[in-house]
């Protein structure tokens, strides 16, 4: 058996597992009415969003859930802000640019690190955009933002906020009400624990009145307009029909989403409790490649708890690093970031490998047995 622990597509449960695996059933059968009605109110509670928020489940990627976010808040000629961490800030920065809106940046020094609160003070003072954009965990560099600190800027502003949490929904803390998150976006095969395939992500009501007021519709599948009604329908247990939902991996969301809420860590229960997992298990990881001599990409007090993105060890190449690692039965990534690629690794720790100490500790094990066989 060999264990993926790469930043997504991650290992699943055995309950998920066995759900993904039943036959097709219509998106009008009661079964599926129920998963999706059921998990489209947990996504609330995930996503720590307040009761007027409207979460969307769309078949699809976390690349089209950005392209989503960003075609139902801005119209073309509207001004953007990015927090750009890297890779994934770059996308969201084209995809904004694509859409005929203006994109203003405010980016780490050096990769691995994060604009400082002057910085974004400035550019926010200077273009007073119409939304901020930042990735929470950015899966190249292993950034994580204070979502909770930019919040708080852009509002002092008047910008909207849009997360893309991709690494991060699920696993690390985010609290759309609380915070005044106004879009917080996500895709099911990372900390959501599915195979890859649905696009999710919660609106809130301001977001929702941005999309009423656009001039210029999004891309007709990616409509908040077009969607709306049936996320409303299949919440109060109706069937309905824009574009056919993706049935069996919303009858597998029913058992993620529970698996999720259900959890229990320490004092914690709940969503809570997974970002209390996440913390810890992360925790551990980082104190291991500290003994191994391994030096983090993300600079200290920024790394992410879902993933770690570690230089590779001195007299090593990618390859054979990664290779060794393998050997011992686990899966892990080369490098993303364009500047960085071949310069360091990643491993990821999120979803239900970090209910499964024997997951986390082969990890470590395996990495450690790679670091050891190059010295
Ligand atoms: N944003 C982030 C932070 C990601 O990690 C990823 C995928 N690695 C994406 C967006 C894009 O998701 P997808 O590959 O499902 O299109």
């Amino acid at each position: 058996m060999t264990l993926l622990m790469i930043p997504g597509p991650i290992e699943l449960s055995p309950a998920v597992l066995a759900r993904a695996a039943q036959a097709p059933k219509s998106h009008v059968s009661p079964p599926v009415i129920e998963a999706f009605g059921q998990s489209l109110t947990q996504l609330r509670q995930v996503w720590c969003a307040s009761d007027e928020s409207q979460p969307f489940i769309v078949a699809g990627s976390g690349t089209l859930a950005m392209d989503m976010a960003v075609q139902n808040v801005l119209d073309p000629g509207d001004v953007a802000l990015v927090v750009n961490t890297g890779y994934f800030s770059d996308r969201i920065s084209a995809m904004i640019a694509q859409r005929g809106a203006t994109v203003h940046t405010v980016a780490a020094p050096q990769p691995g690190g994060a604009p400082d609160d002057a910085q974004l003070e400035r550019a926010l003072e200077q273009h007073r955009p119409k939304v901020l954009f930042a990735t929470h965990v950015d899966t190249s560099t292993g950034v994580r933002v204070d979502a909770a600190k930019l919040c708080a800027l852009a509002k002092a502003y008047g910008a909207l906020t849009v997360f893309d949490g991709v690494c991060a929904t699920a696993a690390e803390e985010l609290r759309m009400a609380q915070w005044g998150v106004d879009i917080y976006l996500t895709a099911s095969q990372k900390a959501i624990g599915l195979p890859a395939g649905l696009a999710l992500m919660v609106a809130s009501p301001a977001a929702l009145e941005a999309r009423a007021a656009l001039k210029h519709a999004p891309m007709m599948a990616i409509d908040f307009m077009q969607w709306l009604p049936i996320m409303r329908a299949y919440e109060a247990r109706q069937p309905s029909y824009f574009s056919t939902p993706a049935t069996t991996l919303i009858m597998a969301l029913q058992i993620g989403l529970e698996e999720i809420l259900g959890d229990q860590f320490e004092d914690e229960r709940g969503i809570d409790a997974r970002f209390k997992r996440h913390e810890a298990v992360a925790t551990h990881a980082r104190q291991r490649w500290a003994q191994l001599g391994l030096r983090s990409v993300a600079a200290p007090g920024l790394e992410a708890n879902t993933l770690s993105a570690l230089y590779y060890p001195e007299g090593t190449t990618p390859a054979a690093f990664l290779d060794a690692v393998k050997s011992q039965g686990v899966i892990i990534a080369g490098g993303l970031h364009p500047q960085l690629k071949a310069q360091y690794f990643r491993v990821g720790h999120m979803g239900y490998s970090t209910t499964r100490p024997d997951h986390i500790q082969a990890t470590l094990d395996a990495v450690a047995f790679a670091v050891k066989s190059f010295q």
